[in-house]
């Protein structure tokens, strides 16, 4: 087994995006259903044996079960290439995993050398074995990001005897990178990504990636807000070379996140039609949107597509044709947004991009006039959950005490606390939707229920499958969508996810969730332990001023 390096060895992924300003060319492979020796999976693994080592690529990327549908593992694939020396990412997708799946998993690669790992949610699972799969979602990709964390440092683990002191695991050396989607179409949808984006980068991702996309104003955008707001880490970007089936199935969005506007998909329908189905003419596209990358300061590109390597060089070879300036047409060339999309930032007139300035219309409804607009439609049952948090269930709330003292007395007595819980379940379940997880994420996502609202219970924020403003999963609209709509008519929304990194504690499921709020056995009063950890333990306190959803649970 490979130990964990102690400094990153010249020639690896953290060395080259740490210690060098090099332009990292990654592509993307992506594992199939069967046995290594089954013939889909023997030509990936002799095109890997072919990019392994080959000018220009320095990384090799390997899917996850990627659209929900069961794949042979990354690693199995990866192991090969790390014997060759190249430089591997292992995509790690908690859907198919439960909190230990994932930490035994990390274990397992951090054993066999693997240190480059992209945490990911994971698409929604679609297809199985006689039917469709019961999906996991226990933790998400910034809950696998605090596992790493914990792990890069030494994890600690309880004594088996009682009272016995703790014991730290020898640190492993994982080196995070995390997924944004800076193309969507509506505010509500684009700030909570931002948003995320900074949760992760405190949760101790490194580098970023983007999902794929055909905006180069988005990804300008993505840059400036990240630089801006203190969350500079290392940005690739995903280009994924267009046919004209690929650009129907995401102008359909048959890919969670993935948009592909109505022009798009005409123009790609255009060069359908002609001799080489348009080949030649998406290789030039996609090398057009490698050179606007580096153009506007991404460090690298994570090309996808299932490309053969004469592909890849063919596109890579255009790029490294083109003029040091010819980004900046292909910058205003490449801009397909959806009609009466949302920008963070007015446009440069100069040069198509952002500009310095913020959108008018998105200050002009945050100011008071604006607030006062949203607020007045707030939903009713926010608007209850709102006023029971400040009454009840905020530690400086008047009735706090004394809610605490009677949940303390009734602790022990079973007929009591089993009346006061189907009193809490009476009020939650209509108001809410309440499934009785007994560890409350209410206030964290604006009184809204993960557990019967969010196909994939995210409670750090949103995954990146919503499409103009609805979830990748049933026809509703994505909660966190909700979640920033109800909290901007407070003002509050820029705070939505200043705080610690949300574990459920499936422990506590059929319990008093008001109990176990009171009572100090619920993530709240983690997340309250964790604000007053020293940066030793890595978790930022909530930015004063902020709203603080963590603070109780109910
Ligand atoms: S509700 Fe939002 S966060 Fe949850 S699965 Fe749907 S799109 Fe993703």
């Amino acid at each position: 087994m490979t130990q964990p390096a102690s400094s990153p060895s010249s020639g690896s992924f953290r060395h080259l995006l740490e210690e060098t300003d090099r332009f990292i060319v990654s592509v993307e492979l992506e594992t199939s259903r069967g046995l290594a020796m089954e013939e889909s999976s023997s030509r990936t693994l002799s095109l890997a044996r072919r990019l392994a080592g080959s000018n220009p690529v320095d990384l090799i990327c390997i899917t996850d079960n990627p659209g929900g549908n069961p794949h042979i593992r990354p690693e199995v694939m990866g192991y090969e290439l790390l014997a060759r020396g190249q430089e591997v990412v292992i995509n790690f997708s908690c859907k198919d995993y439960n909190r230990n799946g994932v930490e035994s998993r990390l274990w397992s690669l951090g054993s066999l050398g693997f240190d480059n790992v992209l945490a990911l949610t994971g698409d929604y699972p679609v297809t199985g074995h006689e039917g469709g799969p019961q999906p996991v979602f226990d933790i998400d990709s910034v809950g696998l990001l605090e596992v790493i964390r914990r792990m890069n440092g030494g994890l600690e683990i309880p004594s088996r005897r009682a009272g016995g002191d703790p014991s730290r695991l020898r640190q492993t050396s994982f080196f995070p990178g995390v997924a944004i989607n800076p193309f969507k179409s509506r505010e509500s949808e684009l700030l909570p990504q931002f948003f995320k984006l900074g949760l992760k980068v405190r949760t101790g991702g490194e580098w970023a990636v983007t999902q794929i996309g055909y905006d180069s104003r988005k990804l300008h955008e993505l840059k400036k807000y990240a630089g801006s707001n203190g969350m500079d880490i290392p940005l690739i970007g995903s280009v994924f070379i267009l046919n004209a089936p690929a650009a129907r199935l995401f102008n359909r969005s048959g890919i969670p996140g993935v948009t592909v506007s109505d022009d798009l998909l005409q123009l790609a329908e255009k060069h359908a039609r002609s001799e080489d189905r348009g080949r030649a003419y998406f290789e030039e596209f996609a090398a057009k949107q490698v050179a606007v990358l580096r153009g506007i300061g991404y460090r690298g590109v994570y090309l996808s597509g299932r490309l053969p390597l004469s592909r890849i060089r063919r596109v890579l070879d255009l790029e490294a044709s083109f003029g040091p300036d010819d980004w900046r047409d292909f910058a205003k060339e490449i801009q397909y947004q959806l009609p009466g999309e949302f920008n963070y930032y007015e446009r440069d007139p100069d040069t198509g991009l952002a500009s310095d300035r913020i959108n008018r219309g998105y200050l002009e409804s945050k100011s008071p006039r604006g607030l006062k607009r949203s607020r007045s439609s707030a939903p009713l049952a926010y608007k209850a959950g709102r006023a029971a948090h400040n009454l009840v269930f905020d530690p400086v709330a008047p009735a706090y005490r004394l809610a605490r003292w009677l949940y303390r007395r009734v602790d022990k007595r079973r007929r009591a606390g089993t009346i006061l819980h189907v009193a809490e379940q009476a009020i939650k379940i209509p108001m809410f939707g309440c499934q009785d997880c007994g560890d409350c994420s209410l206030p964290d996502i604006a009184y809204l229920c993960p557990e019967s609202q969010c196909a994939k219970n995210q409670r750090n924020g949103p995954c990146g499958g919503s499409h103009a403003g609805q979830c990748e999963v049933g026809d509703k609209r994505c909660i966190w969508v909700k979640a920033y709509e109800r909290t901007k008519a407070y003002g509050e929304e820029d705070g939505m996810l200043d705080r610690p990194v949300v574990f459920k504690n499936g422990a506590l499921r059929g319990t008093s969730a008001w109990s176990n709020a009171f009572l100090d056995r619920d993530h709240s009063a983690r997340a309250r332990e964790a604000r007053t950890v020293t940066s030793e333990g890595g978790v930022e306190p909530a930015k004063a001023g902020a709203v603080q959803p963590g603070d109780t649970s109910n």
